[in-house]
């Protein structure tokens, strides 16, 4: 079978594991976030069906109308919060997400080492950085991310194990992967997520541990 005839799921992952062999990296060491916001149940569905098991949101509340049930029926589920979350959805949000990439502000940090330490029971949680510093774009910026994560590590008790980012659409991406898996090797935090469906390749090449990848899986949204 060739690329063009396999479904879009099999598509990337063929493109991350050549990726990754052509960085001598392993495609193991890859993991493939399923972007599904905006997407109804039946077009998720079929993707759990062929053995896709991590899925990322942006919203609390849209998350919470379609994964409680799916994540019942299929308990290996993990599901990434990739969206920016407000300090009153806090709760809800360690109840739901198995991964939390968003942590951008140290009240948010407080509010989430609270909530872990009251349920017992932790997201694993990952950084957001604003590498391309823009204003309207949620995240830490680059210089302020030693101290940000020390904030977290040492004042909230929280363990910080991945950086995450969105580099601004007109510039080059690989310029903002390279940055953040610099900033990540200086903070001593393992894992990076980075790349989307126009640039995951490039991620991949620059060490992204996760690809969040939503309209090459599931077309356009509308
Ligand atoms: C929507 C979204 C994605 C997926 O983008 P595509 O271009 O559809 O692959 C990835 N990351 C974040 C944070 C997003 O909001």
């Amino acid at each position: 079978m060739t690329d063009r005839d396999a479904s879009p799921l099999m598509q990337v992952q063929a493109k991350i594991a050549r990726a990754a062999s052509n960085a001598g990296r392993s495609a193991d060491d890859v993991a493939l976030v399923a972007v599904s916001k905006t997407k109804p149940v039946e077009a998720i569905t079929p993707l759990i069906e062929a053995g896709q098991r991590r899925f990322g949101e942006n919203r609390v509340q849209e998350a919470q109308s379609k994964w409680p049930a799916l994540k019942d029926a299929h308990r290996d589920i993990e599901l990434h919060l990739i969206g920016p979350l407000q300090t009153n959805k806090v709760k809800e949000a360690v109840a739901l997400f198995d991964v939390i990439e968003t942590v951008d502000r140290p009240k948010l940090a407080r509010k989430l080492a609270d909530e872990i330490a009251k349920v017992g029971t932790a997201p694993r949680l990952f950084v957001q950085v604003n590498t391309g510093e823009e204003d309207q774009k949620a995240g830490i910026a680059p210089k302020d991310l030693p101290g940000f994560v020390d904030y977290c590590r040492k004042d909230c008790g929280l363990t910080i194990e991945g950086l995450m980012c969105i580099p601004p659409v007109d510039e080059e991406s690989a310029l903002h992967f390279a940055l953040l898996a610099n900033l990540a090797r200086d903070a001593g935090v393992p894992l990076l997520s980075m790349g989307m469906s126009a640039d995951y390749e490039t991620a991949v090449r620059h060490g992204a541990t996760h690809v969040r990848v939503g309209t090459a899986l599931f077309g356009a949204r509308a």
